[in-house]
């Protein structure tokens, strides 16, 4: 691996966190580097414009999103190479994250041209700081697959994992994605629904997932807007089981579902009968989600 040390010529790569919702949001320093950069680069730059638009900032908005990002990253790259400050924005919260940006981020630092944090808001790091799980260590999931199959075969491999787990979710997929969450991760395991954080119908739902969905059930509204789901790790004394289930689930690939369940019995120690039959349900499920 190679050390790039930065050139002192070039410009700088400002990635700047803007609000998730309340403009107020923002920090002194990530409004005077909006207003000093030559341009700024914005996802979506009609949702930008307002932003600037509300703090009087005149500074030239370019687009720059997922379907430009390869193709318009060389251009911006040469104009940094020659001096010029940069900032990078979303349409809210901190860049790269689930957000455009980090192929030109990568290819800045391999060419030694500085990067600099202007840190704020992210809806991520919002909902675990009033989440009410545990955040000592926590794996960041971002969004589940869209489909059945492959949203369920995700949630199977993280059934063992004991960090408490972050997924955003779109609010038609809600449902669907907690009943999925309550079969893999069980009725009990408890969640934080974060929904509208910073805006004017802001909720948390707390408790059980099975709780979470009768509330949801009982008010459709709930069901609505932007939303982040903090879900705490396996138990204990699950992890053991949910890590046996998810090896049967892999060894299946290169044996039959016996061999495989009886292989990862004897590396976990978990009942082959018990391995067997949650494995086959597993795959019951997946065949009827194909051919639903
Ligand atoms: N980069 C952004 C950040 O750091 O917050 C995340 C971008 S991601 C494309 C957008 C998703 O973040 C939304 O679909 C939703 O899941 C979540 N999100 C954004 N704003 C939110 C808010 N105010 N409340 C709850 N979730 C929010």
């Amino acid at each position: 691996m190679s050390i790039k040390t930065e050139n002192p010529r070039t410009g700088c790569l400002y990635v700047v966190a803007t609000p998730i919702g309340n403009l107020e949001d923002i920090s002194a320093r990530a409004l005077r580097t909006l207003r000093e950069v030559e341009l700024i680069l914005a996802e979506d730059t009609r949702v930008s414009a307002r932003l600037l638009a509300h703090y009087g900032i005149a500074t030239p908005l370019h687009s720059f999103h997922d379907y430009n990002e390869r193709a318009a990253a060389a251009g911006w790259l040469a104009r940094l190479r020659d001096g010029a400050r940069i900032a990078l924005i979303s349409d809210a919260g901190t860049p790269l994250i689930n957000d455009p940006g980090f192929l030109l981020v990568r290819e800045a630092l391999a060419r030694g041209i500085r990067v600099m944090a202007v840190p704020g808001p992210s809806a991520v790091i919002a909902a675990l700081s009033v989440a009410g799980v545990p955040v000592d260590r926590f794996a960041y999931e971002g969004f589940l697959p869209a489909a059945g199959g492959p949203r369920q075969a995700r949630l199977r491999a993280l059934a063992g994992e004991p960090r408490t787990m972050i997924f955003l979710e779109a609010p038609h997929r809600l449902r669907a994605t907690l009943a999925d969450m309550r079969d893999v991760f069980g009725a009990a395991r408890r969640m934080t629904l974060a929904r509208e954080l910073t805006k004017k119908h802001e909720t948390l739902l707390h408790g059980t997932i099975a709780e979470v969905q009768a509330r949801l059930e009982a008010d459709p509204k709930q069901n609505l807007g932007e939303m982040v789901l903090c879900v705490e790790g396996a138990p204990g004394e699950k992890i053991e089981r949910e890590r046996a289930v998810a090896m049967a689930h892999t060894l299946a690939k290169y044996l039959p579902p016996g061999q495989a369940a009886a292989a990862a019995s004897a590396l976990t120690g978990v009942p082959r009968r018990e391995l067997y039959a949650q494995f086959t349900k597993a795959r019951r499920d997946e065949s009827n989600d194909e051919m639903s």
